[in-house]
């Protein structure tokens, strides 16, 4: 059984149409992505499935419980770090985790939390004294009290440097490691491709791509970057005949873009076998997940953005 269904799920605020429809399946296990930039609906979509917003309409089911009829059975069987959590400056990190495991019928031990987050030396200092980075740990902290089987993260990293962002995906990942179902909302595509085993594209409040992002890459028609170095005079014909499109040199190479790169490094080898020159280096780059993002959303996603902080 799926962990989370949704079904024809629509949201609407004073005419504003947040969700136009979302039909999801999410299995348990794993790390699933909801990418989109600001405005797409993920925040809406995650809080939907938690149960702090009501639908306009369609249906949710998140363990086979539906999150509007029963709040308080779901809230002691997943975590939720919002993305502004009210932290109180004047507690430390154990006691607000005290305080928050007092909420749960069954709670794990606050300092094998904070160990696991990595805040173990921050255990007795004031919150306000935290880094950026060591508060959003405390928030994921909280979310993991209750040692959920759902885990929702609605834009964990955002506004973290890159150091405090990988220490925010160790945590993620330890907890994938543990067989937990986390469900992340984030709008930095890399961060998508290299954490997630599933990525939901979401704009405009519909699902506009769904798959692993292997999966993704591969559907998309984006072009494939060769750079050819050789001695020797070579004539492209061969690899312009196999879709090779000649893109100028850059130092020692040749470059080509191609939507077929696999024909063009066949016809390349029959080019070494056929003219007078030697390969000396040979480089590839695939689309990323960006160029899919691209193709489909149609502008860059700190464009579409607006502001990413
Ligand atoms: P962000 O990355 O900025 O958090 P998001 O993808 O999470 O964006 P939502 O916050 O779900 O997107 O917002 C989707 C749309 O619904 C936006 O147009 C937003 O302005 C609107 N919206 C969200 N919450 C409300 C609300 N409480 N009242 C009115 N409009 C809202």
């Amino acid at each position: 059984m799926p962990i989370i269904t949704t079904h024809g799920l629509i949201k609407t605020y004073n005419g504003v149409q947040a969700l136009r429809g979302i039909d999801l399946q999410i299995e348990a296990g794993g790390i699933v992505g909801i990418l989109g930039p600001n405005g797409a609906g993920k925040t809406t979509l995650v809080e939907i499935i938690e149960g702090l917003r009501t639908p306009t309409a369609g249906q949710v089911t998140v363990m086979g419980i539906d999150p509007q009829k029963s709040p308080g059975r779901l809230k002691e069987r997943i975590g939720a770090q919002l993305q502004t959590t009210a932290i109180s400056p004047e507690l430390t990190p154990i006691e607000t985790l005290r305080v928050f495991a007092s909420f749960y019928e069954k709670s794990l031990p606050a300092e094998s939390i904070l160990e696991r987050v990595g805040l173990s030396e921050k255990a007795r200092a004031r919150n306000r004294t935290l880094s950026g980075g060591q508060k959003q740990r405390l928030a994921i902290a909280m979310a993991m009290v209750n040692d959920p089987e759902l885990l929702i993260f609605d834009e964990p990293t955002t506004g973290l440097d890159p150091m405090a962002r990988r220490g925010v995906h160790e945590i993620v990942a330890d907890l994938r490691q543990r067989g937990k179902t986390i469900l992340l909302t984030t709008h930095y595509i890399e961060e998508a491709e290299k954490l997630c085993d599933r990525v939901i594209m979401i704009n405009q409040g519909q699902v506009i791509a769904d798959g692993t992002p292997f999966e993704l890459v591969s559907r998309a028609s984006g072009v494939s970057t060769v750079w050819i170095a050789v001695e020797g005079e070579l004539d492209p014909t061969p690899l312009v005949n196999a879709g090779a499109e000649p893109r100028g040199q850059e130092g020692d190479y040749l470059k080509f873009q191609t939507h077929n790169p696999a024909e063009v490094i066949i016809a390349l080898g029959e080019v070494l076998k056929q003219q007078a020159v030697t390969l000396t280096d040979l480089r590839m780059k695939r689309p990323s997940l960006e160029d899919v993002y691209l193709e489909l959303v149609g502008s860059p996603i700190d464009e579409a953005a607006g502001q990413v902080s």
